[in-house]
């Protein structure tokens, strides 16, 4: 019989796979459009039907349906199988024993560890009705497969043990730490948000504290949320959650909201705004993250939807973190707008409080990230206008020096002069100059996308011969024999 790989081929074309990502055009036998991977105005990513393959000439990606959702989904190549497989129908089978690799162990670690969560929670009344007071319906709590770490040491390990996993394993996979008295659970006492890679495999937890009677004997402060630590399975800086669930709404919809909280989050989608993603806890709004990662977080957003809202908390730490996420999705050419929500609430409390009317009205009146900077400047301006031209310099113009397009550049000096009736050329004499400054840090984004879209990419030569291969292909006559070039081409590869 066919392998998977190939029974997934049979099935599902590249037009099918690529078209349910991002809008194809045809040209003669050939299709193209905007390259996912690199940003550009004209289409320079062709796929050939024949092939079942793709190249873009303007940053050389290349591959076949896996390489294309592994890069478009920022999966492994098993998790691009499990995904087209599903997709497709086909049944994968279970591999031998011997043949599973570390990783496939760490993700059924993970898939029982969620289980036991899974039960634990409905074991807890008072964690259940924790959830539901602040809004959470059963079938969300199902849905999300939230569950609950148990107010104890080895709960989890003893049951993993029981289960045949090792302690290698159990450790590797982030749920126990190892001490001199031995192992003991890594989350405690915590209601259990799963976390998962696009194509919906379970690769950590974050665990929000539940103190349902706060215990003043405790001495020692614990932290609000804790997340899985970097696995194999896990990489901190690449997962946002929710975005397993959020990414056809993305499409669809055209843009995504940006929110802080695993709560947040699931109220969204339960108001139907299932193109919500969550930076779960830390991502984003953690100083110590660095910009790559943000980069990359971002990047991944920006295939699905070139506009972002971002909605998070009113507070001081909610604000430097919209402006930080802010100013870098603006750096990749985003559309980027801020939800204003009402003083003390965060979008969960605003769904839960106010009710869907009044998220809607948030969301839809959302402001350029700009505009909504702008405001916060004169609301309180006293008629100091050395301050005001100070603040302009300090909090808008490294926003509009960000701004990838002349056009907006041009239309934000413009309201920012009308605003704050400073000429025009002095704004841009000052955007000179912060040009110059933030030149370094503005390459070292392009350079960060750069590199986590280059993860799978074949060396220069080939991808030029492949270039011209396809380009000769897509003419209605070849000026030379690509398929000869072709087959030499493999050979010596
Ligand atoms: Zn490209």
């Amino acid at each position: 019989m066919n392998s998977p790989v190939q029974q997934i081929k049979e099935r599902l074309s590249i037009e099918e796979v690529v078209s349910s990502y991002i809008k194809l055009e045809k040209v003669g036998t050939n299709l193209k459009a905007k390259c996912p991977f690199h940003n550009e105005k004209t289409p320079s990513f062709f796929i050939s039907q024949d092939r079942g393959t793709y190249y873009c000439f303007g940053c050389g990606v290349s591959g076949d349906i896996f390489s294309f959702v592994e890069e478009f989904e920022g999966l492994d190549f098993k998790g691009a199988l499990a995904l087209l497989a599903n997709r497709s129908g086909v049944k994968l089978g279970h591999f031998s024993k011997e043949k599973e690799s570390e990783k496939d162990k760490l993700i059924q670690a993970m898939e029982a560890a969620t289980l036991h969560f899974i039960n634990n929670l409905q074991d807890n009344k008072e964690a259940l009705e924790y959830l539901k007071s602040r809004g959470l319906e059963e079938k969300s709590i199902k849905d999300f497969k939230i569950g609950f770490a148990k107010d104890a040491w080895r709960d989890l390990y003893d049951f993993l043990k029981s289960k045949g996993f090792d302690d290698i394993e159990i450790e590797k996979a982030g749920l126990a730490k190892k001490t001199e008295k031995g192992f003991y659970d890594r989350f405690r006492n915590r209601i259990i948000f799963p976390i998962s890679d696009s194509s919906g495999r379970i690769i950590a937890f974050s665990g929000r504290l539940f103190d349902s009677v706060p215990t003043p004997k405790k001495t020692i402060v614990e932290a609000k949320y804790l997340n899985s630590p970097d696995t194999p399975i896990f990489n901190k800086s690449a997962v946002l959650y929710g975005l397993d669930k959020a990414k056809n709404s993305i499409r669809k919809n055209n843009f995504s909201i940006l929110v802080e909280g695993q709560m947040d989050l699931i109220l969204s989608h339960q108001v139907n705004y299932r193109n919500t993603i969550a930076t779960s806890g830390t991502a984003l709004s953690d100083s110590e993250m660095s910009r790559e990662n943000v980069v990359s977080n971002l990047g991944l957003v920006r295939r699905l939807s070139n506009n972002l809202v971002l909605a998070f908390d009113g507070d001081k730490a909610g604000i430097s973190a919209t402006n930080r996420a802010g100013k870098i999705a603006l750096s990749l050419g985003m559309d980027v707008k801020i939800a204003i929500l009402p003083e003390g609430l965060d979008p969960a409390d605003l769904i839960f409080k106010n009710g869907t009317d009044a998220w809607k009205t948030a969301i839809k009146n959302s402001k350029h990230i700009i505009e909504f900077l702008l405001e916060k400047i004169l609301k309180n301006f006293d008629g100091d206008s050395r301050r005001i031209g100070r603040e302009v310099k300090e909090k808008i113009l490294p926003y509009i020096n960000a701004l990838s397009s002349s056009i907006e550049k041009a239309h934000f000096l413009k309201r920012t002069s009308d605003l704050t009736s400073i000429s025009i050329n002095a704004l841009e004499e000052d955007l000179k100059r912060i040009e110059q400054e933030q030149k370094y840090e503005k390459r070292e984004i392009e350079n960060s996308l750069e590199s986590s879209n280059n993860l799978h990419r074949k060396d220069y030569i080939t991808r030029k011969l492949l270039g011209i291969i396809f380009w000769q292909k897509s003419l209605s006559e070849e000026s030379i024999d690509t398929d000869k070039i072709l087959l030499e081409l493999s050979e010596i590869l």
